[in-house]
């Protein structure tokens, strides 16, 4: 009888003490691109997983909980969003989200790794869909914090969908940045960012709550649970000069929703209203 092949593993070390493996069934693509690593693997549980200098970014079975809430929640708030910024996304999930919005007109996504892009689309197709080929699509190969301090383009909604701040990714976490998210801001406008996972990444919280506060009336945070981020909830950011915007009644986000006629699978205008009340710990950490 042949021996067992030996289960290969993929090892996710964002931490010192704690990792997450993941069985890897094949390996479909591995680079390194001139910022990151990445490789697409499938995995029985998640599917198929892209990752990024070792750190687990999308997978097809969970990616929905992320992108629909770093989407519907921003502009289901906002309520009359038509141009929508979104740094980073590669994968396209965000894009894709955002695009279900009739009302969105003109869509700018700035992400600074083509490989990203075009191995989610040959290896992940699901993610995106056809999102990349919508006429409202803008899609610009670019460092994202290079483009919000140069463009003349305003938005109604930002979103930040980056890795950790390491790497190409951690000027994305900087005051510079969120300074020069709020100069092309449209008045009343969103801002909204993956902010970590609080109980493994607890620095995160305080970091990012006090550098968007210079530029900022409001800046809190709301919550999510996406399992191949593991350790618990996961923050997202959100600032804004409209402090009426994270506390949208919830008759007001069922009308709102219901004429945007989505179907979701982890959204909704209740959990929406909810995802903005902090576990005590986080909110303590937000006051540091
Ligand atoms: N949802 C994932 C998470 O929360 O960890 C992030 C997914 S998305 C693939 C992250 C994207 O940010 C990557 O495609 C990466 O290339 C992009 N990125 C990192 N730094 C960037 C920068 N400075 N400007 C634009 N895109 C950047």
């Amino acid at each position: 009888m042949a021996a067992k092949k030996p289960t290969v593993w993929f090892d996710e070390q964002l931490y010192p003490h704690v990792r997450q493996g993941l069985s890897i069934g094949r390996v479909l693509f591995r680079e390194r691109t001139p910022h990151q690593d990445l490789i697409v693997f499938e995995n029985p549980t998640y599917g198929r997983v892209l990752a990024l200098d070792g750190i687990v970014q999308v997978t097809q079975k969970d990616e929905y909980v992320y992108h629909e809430m770093m989407t519907h929640v921003p502009i289901l708030a906002h309520g009359r969003a038509k141009r929508v910024l979104i740094i980073g996304g590669g994968d396209g999930g965000i894009l894709r989200e955002t695009l279900r919005h009739k009302s969105v007109k003109h869509v700018t996504m700035v992400e600074i790794d083509r490989a990203v892009v075009d191995m989610c689309l040959k290896w992940m197709p699901s993610v995106a869909g056809r999102a990349f080929e919508d006429r409202r699509t803008e899609l610009l190969i670019a460092d994202g914090a290079k483009f919000v301090a140069e463009t003349k383009q305003r938005y109604d909604v930002v979103i930040v969908d980056s890795t950790d701040p390491i790497g190409p990714g951690e000027v994305l976490f900087t005051e510079r940045f969120y300074r020069y998210c709020r100069r092309c801001m449209a008045p009343g406008g969103i801002l909204v960012n993956q902010n970590g996972v609080p109980f493994l990444q607890p620095d995160e919280i305080p970091m990012t709550r006090r550098r968007r506060a210079k530029s900022f009336k409001v800046a809190s945070f709301y919550m999510a649970a996406i399992p191949s981020y593991y350790g618990g909830l996961m923050a997202l950011g959100w600032a804004s000069d409209d402090a009426r915007a994270a506390n949208v009644s919830l008759a007001v986000l069922r009308r709102r929703f219901a004429a945007a006629k989505l179907k979701t699978r982890y959204y909704s205008p209740e959990i929406h209203s909810g995802c903005f009340a902090l576990p005590a710990f986080v909110a303590d950490l937000a006051k540091r």
